[in-house]
């Protein structure tokens, strides 16, 4: 396909009707690990699934192409992107990575630097002074997600981006929140952009995978070499089912977005709601930048909860069309409690430290109708209520 074709052709269409063989509209799955050599000492343009595969590269290609970068790695999930991107660094360099970044990336960022494998700082990139002094350290490596997890905080792109620049840094952005159809880090001046498939890009929730994009070739290079080197690469099954939900990113997107939106206002009208943290709402500290670097709020959302843990606990077990469960950006809506699920292993200080607090509680936003989804939500604040009046 053309270049210049927009982003929703290219998720829609990249690969279809390509088939030499016979014709096939829908690319096919191929599941072979291993590719005839057509002749002595002759390599065709695939010889091993590990290193590379047709339905994986198509799916690098696709998801590349709707970054904007000159190429991805596909890999096995998300945090097997995260660790591709550190395999390539050299020793004793530095990482900035954000004080709340994914818990799993937290883990991991630890577990290396107590292995002495690198450095890493922890700043909140929204404070300019902190992020300054971490820059004067000198980085190799900046990290950034935007909207954060799961306080959905905003931080510039650009404006880190050309600091770390100046710095001799590289910058890499999780994407995972908005997926290219929201946000485009590249185009903002980033090196790097990681993503778990597992979330908006798949869609569905049942694949987990992840991938690299880079905005330069050779970096694409070192990253295809590392991704052999050690193994890491994504299933051909899997790029076939990533691709066949990524096919349909910008409609899932813009309806899920919509539903979001309108629950947020709902939630920021609601009396028994202390707090709503959405970027699509005026009064959130990051809607500015949000309105600025992003093509849409997205389809997360967060929100305070009055009346204790009693109530949270009540409100949740009392919702039917949400679904209580980890994971973000399927199809269907989930309700999370970062306190008891996602962000229990932060310990109670630290989530403290990050404002993570006991009625906090994390919305996905579905394709269900808003109807039913506001529905559900109220008769659960109805319930939370009664239960507080009874004591
Ligand atoms: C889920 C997630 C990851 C990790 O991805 P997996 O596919 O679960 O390994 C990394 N970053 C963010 C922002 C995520 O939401």
């Amino acid at each position: 396909m053309s270049k210049s074709l927009n982003p929703e052709t290219i998720a829609a269409g990249n690969g279809i009707a390509l088939d030499e063989s016979f014709g096939a509209v829908t690319p096919p799955i191929y599941l072979s690990s291993t590719f005839v050599f057509p002749g002595f000492a002759q390599s065709g343009p695939y010889d091993y699934s590990r290193t590379a595969n047709p339905s994986r590269a198509l799916l690098a290609d696709t998801i590349a192409r709707l970054e904007g970068g000159a190429g991805a790695v596909v890999t096995s999930s998300g945090m097997s992107a995260v660790d591709l991107l550190l395999s390539t660094l050299e020793p004793d360099t530095l990482i900035v990575a954000p004080h709340d970044c994914y818990g799993g990336t937290y883990r991991l960022l630890a577990a290396r630097r107590d292995r002495g494998h690198f450095s890493v700082v922890f700043v909140d990139q929204g404070d300019d002074a902190a992020l300054e002094a971490a820059f004067e350290q000198y980085p190799a490596l900046v990290l950034i997600e935007t909207p954060s997890n799961p306080l959905m905080r905003v931080v510039d792109i650009a404006q880190i981006a050309e600091r770390a620049k100046s710095f001799g840094a590289k910058t890499a952005v999780d994407n995972t929140f908005l997926s290219p159809a929201l946000q485009r880090p590249i185009s903002l001046g980033a090196d790097f952009v990681i993503h778990s498939t597992t979330k908006y890009l798949n869609g569905h929730s049942d694949v987990v995978g992840g991938a690299i994009v880079a905005a330069d070739a050779a970096d694409v290079e070192t990253f295809a070499t590392w991704a052999n080197i050690t193994g890491i690469t994504g299933a051909p099954f899997d790029s076939y089912l990533t691709l066949r939900g990524l096919r349909t990113l910008f409609p899932r997107m813009e309806r899920q977005q919509e539903n979001a939106e309108r629950i947020a206002r709902f939630l920021d009208a609601h009396p028994q709601v202390a707090a709503v943290h959405y970027p699509g709402l005026p009064s959130h500290p990051g809607h500015a930048i949000a309105g600025r670097q992003q093509a849409g709020f997205g389809a997360m959302l967060s929100f305070e909860l009055d009346g204790g843990v009693g109530a949270v606990r009540r409100f949740v077990e009392s919702l039917s069309v949400f679904t209580l469960a980890e994971s973000l950006g399927g199809i269907e809506s989930l309700v999370a409690h970062p306190a008891t699920m996602t962000h229990v292993g932060m310990g109670e200080t630290a989530r403290a430290a990050a404002g993570i607090t006991d009625r906090l509680l994390r919305l996905s936003i579905g394709l269900e109708a808003a109807d039913d989804l506001l529905a559900d939500l109220e008769q659960a604040f109805d319930v939370a209520r009664e239960r507080v009046a009874a004591l």
